[in-house]
C-alpha cells in the first residue's frame, strides 16, 4: 500500500470502520475537501446496517427501519449536502404493531398523530398527561438537536456550539434532565399502570437498551415521538445496503478511498496526539503504518480502548470498564413462502412472551417483514427477521455453542409460529446470528450491539464525547450522542466533521 495516493495538499483523515457513522463522516469530509481513507475489516460496508444474500433472499443484518429521511431529517440533510439521491423508501404505518403478553390485538403505533392519540387513549386510559409531557419535551429537544449542539462539550468550541443551540424553549427540558421514564410515570400518577409500563419497556428497549425505569426521560421523549409525522420511520426499497452504497458512491466521487477487508490493529499516539494507524490487509497479510492528521474511530468505545492498548488514558479506560453490561442480540433470518405471512401483516411487529410483562433474556421479539416488491424476496416469497435481546456473556461461555444456537432458533420460531404460518413446507431458508456472529462480522467487542444504553449517567450531556482525550482522535457511532440507529450515528458523524473543520480553521 503506497501512501503516494494521499494528496499532500489536503489534510489526511483515516476513518476506522465503514458503518453508517464512519461512512457519513468520511463522505462529508471528502466532500468538504479532505483526503480520506476508510478501512473496514468486513467484506461489505454498512456494519450493523448492511445486508447479506442467501438463495435469492436479501436479509438486513441488523437495522431494518430508518428515521431521518424526511426533509430536515439527518439523512436528508446529509444526502442533500452530498448531492446524492435519498434511497427510495416506504413509510412504516404503523411504525410497529405491539402484542403484549397474552393479547391477540396489537397496540398500533400509527404514523398519523391524531390516529396515534386515539389509539393510545383507547389502549391506556388516563395516560394522556404522560404523552403530553413527552410531546412537549420532544418538541423542545428536537428543535435543540436540529441546531447541532455538541454533547457533551469538551472544549470552548464545543461549549459555544452547545450554547448557540439553546433557546428559551430549551429550558423547558432542564428540570427533566435527571429524570427517568419511570419517574415521569410516577409524577403523572401512572406508576402502577403495568400494561403501559410493559409497552414502554418494549418500545424503549429497542432504542435505549434499557427499561422505562432506567431510560433517561429526555432521550425517551425523542425515541417515543419520532415514529409520528412530520418525522416517521421508513422501510428502504431494495435493502438497508443502499444507504451505505450511496455514501460510498459520494465518498469515491469526491476522491475518498474505501478499503474493505483491511483491519486497523492499533492507533499510534505521539505526544498526546493520534498520528497514525497500523493496518493489516486480510487478503495478503501485509501490515503497514499509515500516518494521518486525524483519526476517526467508527467503533464501540470498548473497541477504541482496545485499539489504544496501553496508550489509553487511564481515566477513560476505567470509565469504559465500569460501564454496565451492554446488550447482545440473537437474530433469526427466515426466507419463507408468502403463504406464511398473514394478510395485512404490518412491516414491523413486537411480541412479548412473558406473562409477568417483565422484559428479560430472550422473551420478546422485534420482527421485520418484507413486503411484495420491496426487493428482499423473489415473487411469492418473503423475509422475516426476528431479533431479541440477549446476555452476550453466555454465548462466549457456553461449552456447547451449536446446541445453544439451535435451542434459541427453535424457541424463536415456535414463538413466531403463533402469528405466522411457519412449517417445514413454508420455511425455505433459515439462519441465525448470535453475539459471536456480530463479533465476527462487525468486529464489535464481544458482539455487543446498539450502543452503551441511554441511562442518566450515559446519555447526552453525560455520555462519551466524540472528542476523545487524545488530540486528533475522534469517536463516531452508537457509543456517542445521540445514540444508536442510523440517524443517531449520522448526527455523531456530522459533529465530528464540524469539529475537525474547526481545528483546521483555528490553526
Ligand atoms: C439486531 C439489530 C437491529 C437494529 N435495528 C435498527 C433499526 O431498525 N433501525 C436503526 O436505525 N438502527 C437499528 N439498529 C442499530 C443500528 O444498526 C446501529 O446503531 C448502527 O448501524 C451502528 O452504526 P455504527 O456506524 O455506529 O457502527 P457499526 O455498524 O458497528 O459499524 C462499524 C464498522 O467498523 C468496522 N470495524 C470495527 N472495528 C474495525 C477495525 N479494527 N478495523 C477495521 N474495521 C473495523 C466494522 O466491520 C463495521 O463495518 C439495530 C441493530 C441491531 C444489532
Amino acid at each position: 500500500m503506497s501512501s503516494s495516493v494521499v494528496d499532500k495538499n489536503k489534510p489526511h483523515v483515516i476513518v476506522i470502520g465503514a458503518g453508517i457513522g464512519g461512512l457519513t463522516a468520511a463522505a462529508l469530509l471528502a466532500h468538504r475537501g479532505y483526503s480520506v481513507l476508510v478501512l473496514d475489516q468486513a467484506i461489505v460496508p454498512g456494519g450493523c446496517a448492511s445486508t447479506f444474500k442467501r438463495q435469492g433472499f436479501t436479509f438486513d443484518v441488523g437495522a431494518t427501519q430508518v428515521a431521518g429521511l424526511e426533509p430536515g431529517g439527518i439523512h436528508h440533510r446529509i444526502f442533500s449536502e452530498l448531492e446524492i439521491d435519498l434511497p427510495a423508501a416506504t413509510p412504516c404505518d404503523p411504525a410497529c404493531a405491539v402484542y403484549l403478553p397474552g393479547e391477540s390485538t396489537p397496540i398500533n403505533v400509527w404514523r398519523d398523530c391524531e390516529k396515534w392519540r386515539e389509539e393510545r387513549q383507547r389502549q391506556f386510559p388516563g395516560s394522556e398527561p404522560f404523552w403530553q409531557l413527552m410531546a412537549t419535551l420532544f418538541d423542545a429537544s428536537w428543535e435543540f438537536q436540529g441546531r447541532d449542539p455538541v454533547l457533551p462539550p469538551r472544549n470552548l468550541w464545543d461549549l459555544w456550539q452547545l450554547i448557540q443551540a439553546v433557546r428559551p424553549s430549551t429550558f423547558i427540558t432542564a428540570p427533566f434532565t435527571l429524570l427517568t421514564v419511570g419517574d415521569a410515570l410516577r409524577l403523572c400518577g401512572l406508576g402502577n399502570d403495568q400494561r403501559l409500563r410493559t409497552f414502554l419497556d418494549l418500545q424503549l428497549k429497542l432504542y435505549s437498551q434499557v427499561s422505562a425505569d432506567e431510560t433517561a426521560l429526555l432521550y425517551a421523549a425523542t425515541a417515543l415521538s419520532v415514529s409520528q409525522l412530520p418525522q416517521g420511520l421508513y422501510h428502504l426499497q431494495g435493502s438497508m445496503q443502499v444507504l451505505s452504497d450511496r455514501l460510498v458512491q459520494a465518498l469515491e466521487r469526491d476522491g475518498g478511498r474505501l478499503l474493505m477487508r483491511h483491519t486497523v490493529e492499533s492507533i499510534k499516539i505521539e505526544n498526546g496526539k493520534a498520528t497514525a494507524v497500523v493496518i493489516r490487509n486480510q487478503k495478503t497479510g501485509e501490515i503497514w503504518t499509515e500516518s494521518a492528521d486525524h483519526v476517526v474511530a467508527n467503533v464501540t468505545v470498548q473497541n477504541l480502548v482496545q485499539l489504544l492498548g496501553n496508550q489509553a488514558p487511564s481515566g477513560y479506560q476505567q470509565r469504559v470498564e465500569k460501564l454496565p453490561p451492554a446488550s447482545g442480540a440473537f437474530v433469526v433470518y427466515l426466507g419463507v413462502d408468502a403463504s406464511a405471512i398473514p394478510l395485512n401483516c404490518p412491516p414491523h411487529l413486537q411480541f412479548m412472551y412473558d406473562a409477568n410483562g417483565i422484559i428479560g433474556e430472550n422473551n420478546s421479539l422485534f420482527v421485520s417483514v418484507s413486503h411484495p416488491g420491496d426487493g428482499r424476496a423473489p415473487e411469492g416469497k418473503a423475509t422475516i427477521i426476528a431479533s431479541s435481546f440477549v446476555d452476550y456473556e453466555q454465548w462466549w461461555q457456553t461449552p456447547d455453542y451449536p446446541s445453544l444456537k439451535q435451542k434459541y432458533t427453535e424457541e424463536a420460531i415456535a414463538h413466531l409460529n403463533k402469528y405466522f404460518y411457519l412449517k417445514p413446507e413454508t420455511i425455505i431458508y433459515q439462519e441465525a446470528a448470535t453475539p459471536r456472529t456480530f463479533a465476527h462480522y462487525t468486529a464489535r467487542d464481544r458482539g455487543i450491539v446498539g450502543g452503551i444504553g441511554q441511562r442518566i449517567p450515559t446519555f447526552g450531556p453525560f455520555g462519551f464525547a466524540n472528542r476523545t482525550p487524545i488530540n486528533s482522535l475522534w469517536l463516531v457511532g452508537d457509543s456517542t450522542h445521540p445514540g444508536e440507529g442510523t440517524a443517531g450515528v449520522s448526527y455523531s458523524a456530522l459533529t465530528v466533521v464540524r469539529q475537525i473543520q474547526a481545528e483546521f480553521k483555528h490553526r
